[in-house]
């Protein structure tokens, strides 16, 4: 297990790989992307050939340890849920209706900090997986390709999905969300200068730039950089309408 602080269980499953290059290829995804675990159910080439290490680069260790087994049961059954991948868009089979990358690794997402095994099923280079075999899973992911020729190489689309997951986890550590204090000061300051501008609608107004701004910002560093600005405009109109007002005063 690797010394993350999230506790990671996921299981890429080939199901009866044929070339060894696919394989080495998805070793390295495995280590580029945080997976922990391959399986290999029934493969037609040797994951510890040269050509798989050549493809796997500094993965090598992700070959070593793959776990061979005979039947994708053997890969799947001790998995809390088992997700198959398919190129073919299933529109009749209502439960076979796949997802999107996205939308699977937000499923997914709480598997990130569990310890559960969740298992990410790829298919046979010639044929994919069976009908049978996708039945097997809890649900199925197709990526969205040209109906012309949908099928992608097996490592091109493993490096897809385990991207789509990744960036969670990744959105899951890094998440720093602006404080309210932060939005406070904004609005403060919007409303201050939407006053100084006079527009009939100010509320509408506020409400517009706000509304984008809470869609779009995602750092307080991101809101700070917008209220130095309006704080800076803020002091000019403040400034003008003393100078104005002491003009009228002064009438
Ligand atoms: N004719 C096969 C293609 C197999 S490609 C099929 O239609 O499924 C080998 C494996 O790569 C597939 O079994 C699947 O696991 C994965 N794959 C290829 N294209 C994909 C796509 N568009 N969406 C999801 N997985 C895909």
């Amino acid at each position: 297990m690797a010394t993350s602080l999230l506790i990671t269980v996921f299981r890429v499953v080939l199901v009866e790989p044929h070339y060894a290059g696919n394989i080495g290829s998805v070793a390295r995804l495995i280590k580029n992307f945080s997976i922990h675990e391959l399986y290999l159910v029934n493969p037609k080439a040797y994951h510890l050939s040269e050509e798989a290490f050549r493809w796997a680069v500094h993965a090598k260790d992700v070959l070593e340890r793959a776990v061979v087994v005979k039947r994708l049961e053997d890969a799947i059954s001790d998995a809390v849920v088992s997700v198959g991948t398919t190129a073919k868009y299933y529109e009749k089979l209502v439960r076979r209706t796949p997802v999107e990358p996205r939308k699977m690794a937000e499923i997914l997402e709480p598997y990130w900090s569990s310890k559960e095994v969740a298992a990410l099923v790829f298919g046979r280079e010639p044929s994919g997986l069976t009908n049978e075999e996708l039945d097997l899973m809890d649900f199925n992911v197709t990526i969205p390709t040209s109906k012309e020729y949908p099928s992608l190489n097996l490592s091109h689309a493993v490096a897809i999905i385990l991207y789509e997951l990744y960036v969670r986890k990744h959105h899951l550590k890094r998440r720093f969300p602006p404080p309210k204090r932060a939005w406070d000061t904004l609005d403060r300051f919007l409303r201050e200068i939407i006053a100084f501008t006079r527009r009939h609608n100010p509320e509408e107004v506020r409400r517009a730039i706000m509304a984008a701004y809470r869609r779009g910002a995602r750092t307080e560093k991101e809101i700070n950089a917008l209220v130095g600005i309006l704080s800076y405009v803020v002091r000019r109109c403040r400034c003008e309408e003393d100078r104005d007002g002491s003009k009228e005063g002064g009438r």
